[in-house]
């Protein structure tokens, strides 16, 4: 027996146990710690008036001393002793197997885990908080008691999330046949958190943003995320609770897998190929971006520093990805299978991503997944070519691919991926001569062929549905383009032509100003696709307007820097709003006419087809605004006033934060107090003068930082100011005197002070500057050699970071 005491926060790294002899012994900690000074928000701490865990990656061992490993494995038994009046509810996680009061109105709560569980998933909440309950039957016929709590002035925003538990737990019965296995499922939103949620057994933990809802505070993408994450962690309970990691180094085992099914989920919910374009756009803008730099690693990284540098887009998004390509080498039949095995075998244990891809081999007749290992192994986005050649003789079609990796870090050199690349013919008339197959690319190149081909050269429809995280290099023309934005079956690719287009315009552009000619004229084959796609959005009521409103969407600024062999944000941003704008200068009555026509004053409903006419309606209205003269003004101005939701209020009011003249600043004071200090509205606030195109952009976040509702101990409102503006805000972090750089350094130490956790991550913005221009690069370095003389004074999670920002290429 051993009794360790400590009075510090952090505890010592490690203790020595001398075990004096053999056999079994019992080892007792009784440790002493601070949670309302504990700003890393890591282990247990405080957020508003109640006390919270959250464990993973490394978190229970700032609570005690503990084998702190997933494969460690154990069932808890928690008393939870604490004054009644000031924390009436104490929770962790299992079933409550005891209560009871105690002297000096103090009580005690009891709770038990039958499952064993990593200590990751270690939870405790203590507070006074308010709730909403319901119930939910399991197809065994078991009654599950579901309940979520938060601050008593927020139980009115639950529904929705109790609404997206129950449609998650009726999801997974039906299509992976998993259900739920305790009496009780708790959820607690706090407003301190520096993930986005937590799946700890029976008792997760989330971040306000991810369950708050009602119509005057959250919009619709906060409503279709909430409905995403809170699906995500209980489908942890599966993927990552019955079946955990061996390792940290598995992380994408439980996290690829488990993003993949809140993608499949939110695709279920609602519209497939929506969700699919919002999934692939965020993948190419953040994801795609950490493949170039110097942070490239494999989904299962094969070292680290701090764990928690290594909750990325690529352990997630790309993660997902690879597991979608088993999902599409195997079919929804075959991989299912492999799905049921998996947990069949592994039920309880704590396992490798090398188990998972033998379950999926075993259970389709020993499927060949070895050359599939690269996606775990090698860093990096392949560059896939495409080239098609037609002969009119034989009536035969012939597609060479041919796949290319650059080398990233530590690896030179790579070996060819296994890629799916899913493909359909079209006849000229738009009518699938060929229909969707998957290509099975394996080689560095192959040729496939196509035979009976009539009605001349076909238009090939590559990589649908993006079938893998590539990126495709491919011989089509505008025309090509256009014709797929106008028939290609697959509405994902009709999407991406759109993109293709719009990409092409703006490099072009770009390039054109960055020396300093007049750039050429749009193409009028793009400009009548985008007329099209207006036109449509008037038609009928049966198209998926959130599908136009994309295709209308031009490419994100962080993708297109990713395009550019030397990047020029400033002149990148230019090149797109010069784009946006010709479009909207060629298609005024159009847009017009569409934002009218779309403009209604109806009941707020969050359903597809009400989110796909605000979607697009905004869309056209910020195509509208870029004239930035006082028609905009105007129409910005009025849709603020008569905005009846947030969607369409924030919308408006990210149009007018970049407009000239004083109705912004009238707009932001009038949204400022109907915001009545909901700190996600306010959030919001922050952010929108974070992401504005102004001249004194930086000037107002300098004001703002000093603002009364702004804090750096809380990470969402720090992520909502100072994230938005390094991560979102491209033309102003990038700004030609290098101030943006400076106070995004500043804002690094000051908050790795608090939360080194947050400031890693914002420290990542500096991580691509080799690939900018010379004098933005050489800001940048001063920056990251600024950050790096603090040296010891710097927390590990930042000093990874920066570090590895440095390291040579
Ligand atoms: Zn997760």
């Amino acid at each position: 027996m051993l009794t360790a005491e400590s009075d510090l926060l952090v505890l010592g790294k490690t203790i020595d146990i001398a075990s004096g002899g053999k056999g079994d012994f019992t080892l007792q900690t009784k440790v002493l710690i601070k949670p309302e000074a504990n700003f890393e928000l890591s282990g247990f701490y405080k957020s508003g008036s109640a006390y919270c865990t959250q464990c993973e990656a490394e978190g229970f061992r700032r609570i005690t001393y503990y084998l702190d490993r997933p494969d460690v494995m154990a069932r808890f038994k928690v008393r939870i002793e604490a004054d009644k009046a000031k924390l009436p509810l104490l929770l962790s996680n299992g079933n409550k197997v005891g209560t009871g009061e105690l002297p000096g109105g103090r009580h005690f709560a009891e709770w038990e885990d039958p499952f064993p569980k990593p200590s990751y998933l270690f939870a405790v909440v203590a507070g006074d908080l308010g709730s909403i309950v319901d119930t939910y039957k399991t197809t065994s016929g078991r009654d599950v008691r579901l309940e979520i709590f938060s601050e008593h002035d927020n139980v009115d925003k639950l529904e929705h999330a109790m609404m997206s538990l129950k449609k998650s737990m009726k999801w997974d019965e039906d299509v992976y046949g998993l259900e739920y296995d305790l009496d009780i499922y708790n959820i607690v939103a706090v407003n301190d958190f520096n993930m986005g949620a937590m799946e700890n057994k029976g008792l997760n933990v989330f971040n306000t943003a991810f369950v708050l809802a009602k119509p005057e505070t959250a919009t619709d993408t906060d409503y279709e995320r909430i409905e995403g994450v809170i699906a995500h962690e209980y489908f942890h309970n599966w993927s990552g609770n019955r079946v955990t990691c061996q390792d940290w180094f598995q992380l994408t085992l439980k996290e690829g897998l488990t993003v993949f099914r809140d993608q499949q989920f939110s695709a279920d919910m609602g519209s497939a190929a929506v969700k699919r374009i919002e999934d692939v756009r965020v993948l190419r803008a953040r994801q795609f971006a950490e493949d170039s730099g110097p942070r490239a690693h494999a989904i299962r990284p094969e070292s680290y520093m701090k764990m928690d540098n290594f909750y990325t887009s690529t352990v997630y998004e790309k993660g997902a990805e690879v597991i979608r390509m088993y999902h599409t080498l195997l079919g929804t039949e075959g991989f299912r299978k492999g799905m049921d095995l998996y947990f069949e075998r592994h039920d309880g244990s704590a396992v490798t991503c090398d188990d998972f891809r033998a379950a999926m081999s075993d259970a389709n007749g020993g499927k060949d997944f070895g050359q599939f290992e690269r996606w775990y192994l090698q860093a990096g986005t392949p560059v896939v070519e495409a080239k098609g050649v037609y002969d009119a003789a034989k009536k035969t079609y012939s597609l060479t691919l041919s796949q290319h990796t650059a080398g990233t870090v530590g690896q030179p050199s790579k070996l060819p991926f296994h890629i799916p690349v899913r493909v359909g013919l079209l006849g000229r008339d738009g009518k699938e001569v060929v229909s969707s197959q998957v290509l099975e690319l394996k080689e560095a190149s192959q040729t496939f062929y196509f035979e009976g081909i009539e009605g001349g050269e076909p238009v090939p429809s590559l990589l649908r549905g993006f079938s893998a995280p590539v990126r495709l290099k491919t011989q089509q023309t505008e025309e090509d383009l256009a014709f797929l934005m106008a028939h290609d079956t697959d509405s994902f690719n009709r999407w991406e032509a759109s993109q293709k287009l719009a990409s092409q315009a703006i490099l072009a552009t770009t390039e054109a100003l960055t020396e300093e000619k007049t750039p050429e004229p749009l193409a009028p084959t793009m400009i009548e696709a985008f007329r099209a796609v207006l036109k449509a959005g008037l038609d009928s009521e049966s198209v998926d307007k959130s599908l136009l409103a994309y295709a209308l969407s031009l490419p994100e600024e962080l993708t297109l820097l990713g395009e550019m062999d030397v990047m020029r944000p400033v002149d990148l941003h230019k090149g797109r709003d010069h784009v946006k704008k010709t479009l909207a200068v060629a298609l005024k009555a159009e847009f017009l006419k569409v934002y009218k026509a779309l403009d209604q004053d109806v009941p707020y409903a969050v359903n597809p087809e009400e989110i796909g006419r605000r979607r697009l309606k905004n869309v056209c209205m910020s195509y509208l605004c870029t004239s930035k003269d006082k028609d905009a003004v105007a129409l910005a101005s009025s849709a603020f006033k008569r905005a009846t939701c947030m969607t369409d209020s924030i919308a408006a009011l990210a149009c007018l934060a970049s407009l000239p003249g004083s109705e912004k600043d009238e707009a932001l004071q009038m949204f400022y107090s109907n915001a009545k200090g909901d700190p996600l509205v306010l959030n919001k606030w922050f952010s929108i003068q974070a992401l504005a195109d102004l001249p004194d952009t930086i000037d107002r976040i300098q004001v703002l930082i000093k603002h009364p509702d702004f804090s750096m101990k809380n990470p969402n409102r720090f992520r909502a100011l100072i994230g938005a503006f390094a991560n979102s805000n491209l033309a102003q972090f990038h700004a030609e005197d290098g101030r943006g750089y400076v106070l995004v350094a500043d804002m690094v130490l000051a908050v790795d002070k608090l939360n080194p956790q947050v400031a890693a991550r914002l420290a990542g913005a500096f991580s691509l500057w080799r690939k900018f221009e010379s004098s933005r690069r050489n800001m940048m370095k001063e920056q990251l050699d600024r950050l790096m003389t603090v040296g010891d004074g710097l927390s590990r999670d930042t000093y990874e970071i920066v570090s590895q920002s440095l390291l040579s290429a």
